[in-house]
C-alpha cells in the first residue's frame, strides 16, 4: 500500500474517536518507517511493505481503542520538553502549565528555594519550574515507584542537576523538612465520575480521589501545612467545579490569601494559598 493511501483509510478509522485524526495518523505511520512527517509529503507514493503495513495495523489498532497517542509514541510535550511517559504516569496535561506558570511568578530568577512538586508522576511540573529556575532545588515525589522511574529517567534527559525525586506518600518523604512553594496536581476525579471511562488508559491512582474527587486535596491541605516555610505558597491543581469546595477546605485549615486562577480554557483551575501569623 502507498504511504498517502495507508493515510487516508487511517484518518477514516480514527476520525470518530480522535479530532486529530489527520495528525495521529501522520505520526503513527511515521513511528512505523521511523521518518519524519515531512517524508510523508516528499514520497506519498513509496510503499509501505507487509512488515511495516502490519506494524502500522497495530499502533492504529491501539488508538482506535481508545489509547492516548502519548502513550503509543512513548512521550508528550509539556512546556517546551519532550517528556517520557508510560502508562504509570498521567499524561501531562496543557492545563497543568498554568502550574508551572503561577510557580515562577512567585519564584525570582536568582532564587536558591527548596520547591517541593508532590504526585510528580512523570515529572513535568517539576522538570519545568527546575528548567526555569537553576538555583532552586526541587523534590519530586510520588507513590508510584513506577513512575518515579519515567521521572528520574526525563530528568536525567533533561540534564538538570537539580531535581531529588523520592518515593512515598505525600509528604511522608520529606518530613522534617520546610519549602517555599509546594506545588500539587493530584487526583481530583470522582470515584463515579462518567469520564473516568474515557480515561481508562491512564492509572486510576493517578486520577481518582473517592466520592466527590477532593480525598488527595484534603490530604494535602493539612500535611503541607508544617513543611512550607514562612511565607510561602501552596498551589493545587483541581476540578474546573471544584473551586469553591477546595477554597473551603483551604480556610477550614487556616491557609490565607487564597486565590483560585483560570486555565488556557478559562476554567478555574488553580487555587494559591499562603499561610500567615507562623
Ligand atoms: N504531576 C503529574 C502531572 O501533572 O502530569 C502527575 C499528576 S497525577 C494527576 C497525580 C499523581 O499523584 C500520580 O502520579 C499518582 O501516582 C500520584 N499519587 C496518587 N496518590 C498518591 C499518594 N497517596 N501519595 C503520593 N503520590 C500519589
Ligand atoms: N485533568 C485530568 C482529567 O480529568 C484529571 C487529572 C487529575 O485528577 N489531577 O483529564
Amino acid at each position: 500500500m502507498r504511504l498517502d493511501a495507508a493515510v487516508a483509510d487511517a484518518v477514516k478509522r480514527l476520525s470518530h474517536i480522535s479530532d486529530s485524526a489527520r495528525l495521529d495518523a501522520d505520526i503513527l505511520l511515521c513511528q512505523t518507517i521511523d521518518m519524519p512527517r515531512s517524508y510523508l509529503f516528499a514520497h506519498p507514493e513509496d510503499e509501505l511493505d507487509e512488515l511495516a503495513l502490519s506494524r502500522f495495523e497495530h499502533l492504529l489498532q491501539r488508538r482506535i481503542d481508545g489509547e492516548p497517542m502519548a502513550y503509543i509514541i512513548g512521550s508528550r510535550e509539556f512546556w517546551s520538553r519532550e517528556l517520557l511517559v508510560s502508562p504509570a504516569t498521567l499524561v501531562p496535561r496543557p492545563e497543568t502549565e498554568l502550574l508551572v506558570e503561577l510557580a515562577l511568578q512567585e519564584i525570582p530568577d536568582d532564587a536558591q528555594w527548596q520547591i517541593l512538586d508532590l504526585g510528580t508522576g512523570s515529572g513535568a511540573i517539576a522538570i519545568s519550574i527546575a528548567g526555569e529556575r537553576p538555583l532552586c532545588n526541587i523534590t519530586a515525589t510520588d507513590i508510584s515507584a513506577e513512575a518515579l522511574a519515567i521521572a528520574r529517567e526525563n530528568v536525567r534527559h533533561a540534564n538538570l542537576a537539580n531535581v531529588t525525586c523520592l518515593q512515598g506518600e505525600w509528604t511522608a518523604p520529606v518530613a522534617g523538612r520546610s519549602f517555599h512553594v509546594i506545588v500539587a496536581n493530584p487526583p481530583y476525579v470522582r470515584s463515579g465520575d462518567e469520564a473516568l471511562a474515557l480515561l481508562r488508559h491512564e492509572p486510576r491512582i493517578a486520577l481518582v480521589a473517592g466520592e466527590d474527587g477532593l480525598d488527595d486535596l484534603r490530604i494535602l491541605a493539612i500535611e503541607s501545612i508544617p513543611i512550607l516555610s514562612t511565607d510561602g505558597w501552596l498551589m493545587l491543581e483541581h476540578g474546573a467545579d471544584q473551586q469553591s469546595d477546595v477554597a473551603s477546605i483551604l480556610m477550614a485549615a487556616s491557609w490565607t490569601e487564597i486565590a483560585c486562577h483560570n486555565d488556557i480554557a478559562g476554567n478555574p483551575r488553580v487555587t494559591v494559598a499562603r499561610r500567615s501569623g507562623k
